[in-house]
């Protein structure tokens, strides 16, 4: 097959890239480098199933030759890039979508969208399933992402209705590993810079906020599994392990060996932190037979030394 992944140069567009060429398929990979990096896909340069393309796929998307399937993962995700990215956010959610669609349209193409547990917000509903329509703020400062990524599910589903394309929603929930950007804000990154640093670790609030951390081979397994598989409604692919972020540090600390403890910082809390989040993955397990195997500790090493390495 081949397979065009936007955001291909990101940190999971460029492992799902890894995983389809040691299948033995082509992947071209659009990335407008606005958060991703060359870096990330240069194991691959020179690789003849490999090509990449300098591209905003807010702008209309050319492709030559045949193409079997799009993956359209081009987006901002951590919210300090899309606090900082705002606008490029919403467009590359509402017109990149639409181009990623209209392309895999014109090669009669599958289509995969990466969507967010983001899109259930500040959720009201514990864990949160499919079927949950969630609680998001528009106006709030992560309503870029959300209403981006809410208006990108709807969009899928009208042309899946209405054009009977052939589409596939995966609902990420917090996805960590090798590639993650070190100054990308994100929890896991700024936790292991900080503990490689031998610095306390940064809790924002009181820390008894949770999320559930999945790595990434995992959640490229997932999408693997979704893309290959007839379903055309979303699905969550996530772990059910919920830890707070006060023990989530505590891990971190443990695993990296560092004795500076943690600070707590009130003040750098963005509003509308989600309390909770864990997904009901029964869906991913009962459609795609799918279950999350690597332990957050095991994850936790790997990432640990990739970012010792490249730090
Ligand atoms: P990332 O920032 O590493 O990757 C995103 C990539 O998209 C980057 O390489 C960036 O340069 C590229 N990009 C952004 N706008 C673009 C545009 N207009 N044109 C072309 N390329 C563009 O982030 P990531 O964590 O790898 O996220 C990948 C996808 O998965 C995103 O759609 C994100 O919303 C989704 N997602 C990620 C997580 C997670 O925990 N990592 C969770 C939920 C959803
Ligand atoms: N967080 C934190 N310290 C940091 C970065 C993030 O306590 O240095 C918290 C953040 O407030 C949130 C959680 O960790 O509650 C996860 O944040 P992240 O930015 O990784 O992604 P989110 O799940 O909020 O999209």
């Amino acid at each position: 097959m081949r397979i065009v992944i936007t955001g291909g140069a990101g940190f999971i567009g460029s492992h799902l890239g890894d995983r389809f060429l040691a299948e033995g398929h082509q992947v071209v990979a659009l990335d407008n480098l606005i958060t991703g990096s060359l870096a990330n896909i240069e194991h691959n340069m020179g690789n003849p199933n490999f090509e990449f393309i300098h591209h905003d796929v807010s702008n209309f998307i050319h492709v030559k030759g045949d193409v079997d399937v799009v993956m359209h993962f081009a987006s901002p995700a951590s919210p300090i890039d899309y606090l900082k990215y705002p606008i490029q956010t919403l467009k590359v959610g509402a017109m990149g979508t639409h181009n990623a669609l209209g392309l895999a349209r014109a090669k009669g193409a599958r289509f995969v969208l990466a969507s967010t547990s983001e899109i259930y917000g500040d959720p009201l509903e514990h864990p949160q399933k499919e079927s949950y329509a969630g609680n998001v703020d528009p106006i709030g400062p992560r309503g870029v992402y959300d209403e981006a990524k809410r208006y990108a599910e709807a969009l899928v589903m009208a042309y899946h209705r209405y054009h009977d394309l052939e589409t596939r929603i995966v609902r990420i929930f917090n996805t960590y590993g090798p590639r993650m950007r070190l100054d990308d804000g994100r929890v896991v990154p700024n936790f292991i810079g900080q503990a490689i640093r031998n610095e306390p670790l940064t809790v924002y609030g009181d820390g008894a906020q949770t999320r559930c951390f999945q790595y990434v081979d995992d959640l490229v397994e997932g999408v693997y599994r979704l893309l290959n598989s007839d379903f055309s409604e979303p699905v969550n692919i996530g772990t059910t392990r919920e830890i707070s972020i006060k023990e989530f540090a505590e891990i971190v600390n443990k695993v990296a060996d560092s004795d500076a403890g943690i600070i707590y910082k009130e003040e750098l809390r963005i509003q509308g932190d989600p309390q909770t989040r864990q997904p009901d993955n029964t869906r991913a397990r009962e459609i795609l037979g799918w279950e999350p195997v690597v332990p957050l500790e095991e994850g936790l090493k790997k990432t640990i030394a990739y970012f010792r390495k490249v730090s």
